[in-house]
Formats: structure tokens, sequence, C-alpha cells
């Protein structure tokens, strides 16, 4: 493991993305080659800012555990407005990026928690 972070969005910058933070560290610190090699593990799948600056900066696949369709239909549910940005998937704002994901598996148990942050 290179570089890991978490979600810092409840500070108060709605832009402090920890897919952001991946790709900005590897565009300072892996050469070109070695980011088109590494794999991207996260929770949920880039939203198109991390798409855009993980495809922007060259990182290799991404293993996403739950999805953005997955995630507009879990706050559709509770009841929460639309996002002001577009929910793409990671296949349309980089489609270059190799992407594996959903896994069905942690599908419930992402939702309860999404459900429990929004409560
Ligand atoms: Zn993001």
């Amino acid at each position: 493991m290179l570089f890991e972070d978490r979600n810092r969005v409840k500070d108060g910058d709605h832009t402090r993305h920890p897919e952001l933070a991946i790709a900005q560290w590897a565009g300072a610190n892996m050469a070109p080659a070695d980011r088109a090699e590494a794999t991207v593990y996260t929770s949920g799948e880039h939203c198109p800012m991390c798409a855009a600056a993980h495809g922007w900066v060259g990182l290799g696949r991404i293993v996403f555990a739950s999805s953005t369709p997955q995630l507009t239909q879990w706050l559709s549910d509770l009841g929460l407005p639309a996002g002001r940005v577009a929910p793409l998937p990671i296949s349309v704002v980089a489609p270059g990026v190799p992407t594996e994901g959903p896994v069905a598996e942690f599908a419930d148990e992402i939702r309860a928690l999404h459900v429990l942050a929004h409560r």
C-alpha cells in the first residue's frame, strides 16, 4: 500500500475526497509507469471530480465496492435532493480507466452506513 486516506468533507470543504488526494499524491510522488500499474481501491465509486483527476494523472485500475447508481438510488430513497454535480460513473468521465465494481456482497452494509450518516 502506497497511500490511504478517508473522506474529509465533514470538515466543510466538499472537494476533500480521498480519491482526489490519492490522484494528487500519485502525481507528485509516482513515476508515470508506476501510476499506470497502480490500482485504487475505494468503498464508493469515484465522483466526476475524482474520476477526472485519476484519469489526468494516469493512474490504473479502480476497484469500488459500491457504485454511483447505487449511491444515487440510496440517497433518493432517503428523500435527499439530487446533488449539484451530475452523478456520472467513472466509465463516462474517464472511459480509458479500467474499473471493477460494484461488489454485490457489500451493498447492504454500505447502504446501511449511508442511512446512518444521513439520519
Ligand atoms: Zn470525489
